[in-house]
């Protein structure tokens, strides 16, 4: 009832900051505090054990059960003096967030005691049971039996009174049941195909390393609030509610309490994640009201992707101790900007070169146009699956709205690199290479260190946008797992290095100089890739019109989307770079379309309840209030009088009965609409007649509900409302 709304947003104002003591050491002192890292297995592991895990890690060497022991010995150690008494096999299944299985350190020491175990085979490998994670059709055709693998490439940590390892997580069969797995195969793909690539450049690159730098956008909503509107529990964002007034003026005492809550949060979370080794900048700006954002320095991408999961965890946890919830929904309020994830994107090589970057050398620069023209080719080739690779029931809600990148995926590459591409097509050989230059070779494209200061964000609409030494995609929703994304780009880069090459090769096999084959390849792509590229505003309609005559995937409906997995351009990529299988992507995308459902499901459920058991009866409760009033003003005036007194409560009175019956009448069809689709066999149909059918619904009809919260007496209404949601904290 109102009331209850009315006490959690008094308890509200009266929350005090949960003071964050500061930490006696230095940030460099406790950053990875929590973590095994290579310092601890030196520490902790003999000279032999460590320069072997050593191998394992850099190099995949393979480790045998032996050595595992006696890691896992050490280990044992290191966490026991954290006063750890359990382990974990941390996976992350093809649901949101992470998943554990918890295993104690004990077992029988065979006198009628217990003692502390922990053994090679408990570390490297556990059983668990497939069945209770989404598998799309793996489960019945193989069976249920699922295995988490240690990940030696992401170090194991200590949460709590528990030593979490990282793991793979696949099925009995080998399918890939996780984010992670198939993300190291892509990895692995693009490191080898790019090192491939670089050895034209620079023969003593081995290695080259994916990038990301992850930004996370969040909300904070004071707990007490959060757990009084039913949608926010129940879905992470509000089926209901009219926006709060443009610039609303607020009162002092709304801001006086704010950032010393919030500051403590923040300051409660940037430690705990430096434990953990999470390398956290302090840059916590806001965007909407109680939105914030959080980025760490890059890091590899396996690694950064595990550090993104565990942070999310941590902020939702550290949120409660502080009073607050914090949403990673794409977009828990309606009018109001959405939160993302930019994924800023490189390679590296092991040597040291940023290749995405642009160097000094004529070398250094062709080098740095084939990686952004080949890097413009996968986005080009591939535009619909990487759409699809960042599209989720939840996103949709945020792209293409005004404050996000659009429903297409095109790049910026602003004014400086835009010239560079032209001259190189529009150059002959001759004119670009002097070969009576010192280097055999001068490279005739001007200015390009300079490109760094072009290119901050100043074209904020663009979904792929060059940021000077780095691609930054910026459609990968704010809860989602990154790897997502990343598995698309660097399976699709791998593809365009590799075709890249065997071009470049072939070329060369017929006699021609390999700078010249490699321009003559570079102007090639540039002429072919021209349509992903746009520099333009991507919110206007214009765009839409544009973006579909170059052929571009201009597809909005989220299910629809999910198909570019299927294509059979995404199915050869992905074999060919050996990341997923024919079979793996299909039992992917059944589960992307039963998690469609189930979520549009779960919100047209609610949202129902809501509107007949809050909504409704109170706007009724305040109809007749109105209409009593009427009454009693036809008592006291003369007819003529009180009909004048009574033509605003009068029109009211017929408003609220509009929007009532339109919410009623509507509900039920929602229903009606949910019971059709349910029937319906196919995950794929089902998920689309959800989409055309219901989700629309829930619009039209909170359209209705948002009328009503302004016409009804704001002691009645009983759900806290947007101004308290976002202003409270
Ligand atoms: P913004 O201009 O978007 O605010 P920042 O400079 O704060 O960007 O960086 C955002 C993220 O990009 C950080 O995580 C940062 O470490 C990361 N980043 C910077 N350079 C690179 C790069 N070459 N490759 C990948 N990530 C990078
Ligand atoms: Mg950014």
């Amino acid at each position: 009832s109102s009331s209850l709304r009315f006490e959690v947003v008094g308890e509200a104002f009266k929350k005090k900051a949960v003071e964050v003591p500061a930490p006696a050491e230095r940030p460099s002192e406790f950053f990875g505090k929590y973590v095994f890292t290579r310092q601890k297995m030196f520490k902790y592991l003999p000279a032999d054990v460590y320069k072997k895990m050593c191998d394992v890690i850099d190099n995949g060497a393979s480790l045998d059960l032996q050595t595992a022991d006696v890691v896992a010995a050490g280990m044992k150690k290191w966490a026991m003096e954290l006063g750890v008494t359990h382990c974990t096999h941390w996976f992350q299944p093809l649901t949101e967030g992470t998943a554990e299985k918890h295993d104690a350190f004990v077992e029988h020491d065979g006198k009628g005691g217990m003692v502390e175990e922990f053994s090679g085979k408990q570390l490297i490998q556990q059983e668990t049971d497939a069945s209770s994670f989404p598998n799309g059709g793996i489960r019945s055709t193989f069976e249920a039996r699922g295995y988490s693998a240690w990940d030696t490439a992401s170090p194991v940590f200590v949460l709590g009174d528990t030593l979490m390892i990282p793991t793979i997580f696949i099925s009995y069969t080998g399918e890939a049941l996780d984010y992670k797995a198939p993300l190291k195969k892509a990895i692995h793909a693009v490191d080898k195909a790019a090192t491939d690539v670089c050895r034209y450049f620079y023969p003593d690159v081995k290695k080259v390393i994916s990038n990301l730098g992850w930004e996370q956008e969040y909300f904070l909503v004071d707990e007490g609030l959060y757990a009084t509107r039913p949608d926010l529990l129940m879905t992470g964002r509000t089926l209901m509610g009219h926006e709060s007034a443009k610039n609303q003026q607020m009162d002092d005492h709304y801001f006086g309490s704010i950032p010393e809550r919030v500051a403590e949060f923040m300051k409660d979370l940037e430690i705990q994640a430096l434990e953990l080794g999470i390398p956290c900048k302090t840059r916590h700006n806001e965007v909407a009201p109680n939105q914030f954002e959080l980025a760490p320095i890059y890091e590899e991408t396996n690694l950064a992707v595990d550090h993104n999961m565990l942070l999310m965890s941590l902020m939702k946890k550290i949120a409660r101790k502080h009073g607050f919830r914090c949403l990673l929904h794409e977009k828990p309020f309606a009018g109001i900007n959405g939160s993302g994830k930019h994924n800023n994107w490189s390679l590296a090589t092991d040597t040291g070169i940023l290749l995405h970057g642009p160097g000094k050398t004529p070398t250094d620069n062709l080098r740095f146009v084939t990686f952004i023209v080949e890097t413009l080719m996968a986005v080009y080739r591939h535009n619909g699956l990487l759409k699809a690779s960042i599209m989720s029931a939840t996103n949709a809600h945020r792209l293409g709205g005004h404050e996000a990148p659009p429903t297409i995926i095109s790049s910026f590459l602003g004014q400086q690199l835009s010239d560079i591409l032209e001259h190189l097509e529009h150059s002959t050989d001759d004119e670009l290479i002097d070969v009576a230059s010192k280097h055999g070779m001068k490279l005739d494209i001007p200015q390009i260190p300079e490109l760094l200061f072009d290119n901050t964000d100043r074209n904020r609409t663009s979904p792929f946008a060059f940021t000077g030494n780095r691609f930054e995609f910026r459609a990968i929703g704010s809860q989602a797992n990154c790897a997502a994304a990343m598995i698309a780009l660097n399976a699709a880069m791998a593809e365009a290095l590799i075709d890249f090459k065997t071009r470049v090769d072939a070329l060369i096999a017929n006699g021609v100089d390999k700078t010249k084959a490699i321009l003559q390849v570079v102007r090639e792509d540039i002429k072919t890739c021209k349509p992903i590229h746009f520099d333009g505003n991507g919110y206007s309609e214009e765009w839409q019109e544009e973006a579909r005559r170059r052929g571009l995937d201009t597809e909005r409906s989220c299910p629809l989307i999910f198909d570019r997995y299927l294509d059979e351009s995404s199915v050869k990529m992905f074999e060919t770079t050996h990341v997923f299988t024919r079979n793996e992507i299909e039992a992917r995308n059944e589960i992307k379309w039963e998690t469609y459902t189930k979520k549009v499901q779960v919100e047209a459920r609610i949202f129902g309840d809501m509107c007949m058991n809050h909504i409704i009866p109170v706007a009724t409760r305040y109809q007749s209030a109105l209409i009593d009033n009427v009454h009693k003003v036809q008592e006291v005036f003369p007819a003529e009088t009180a009909a004048r007194l009574n033509a605003k409560n009068l029109e009211l009175i017929e408003k609220i009965s509009e929007h009532t019956s339109f919410i009623a009448e509507n509900a039920d069809r929602l229903v009606e609409n949910r019971k059709v689709a349910n029937r319906i066999e196919n995950v794929r149909e089902k998920a689309i007649a959800y989409h055309d059918t219901v989700a629309p619904m829930l619009e039209s009809i909170r359209y209705h509900v948002d009328k009503l919260e302004l016409i009804v007496d704001d002691e009645m209404w009983p759900l806290p409302k947007y101004r308290e949601l976002l202003f409270i904290r």
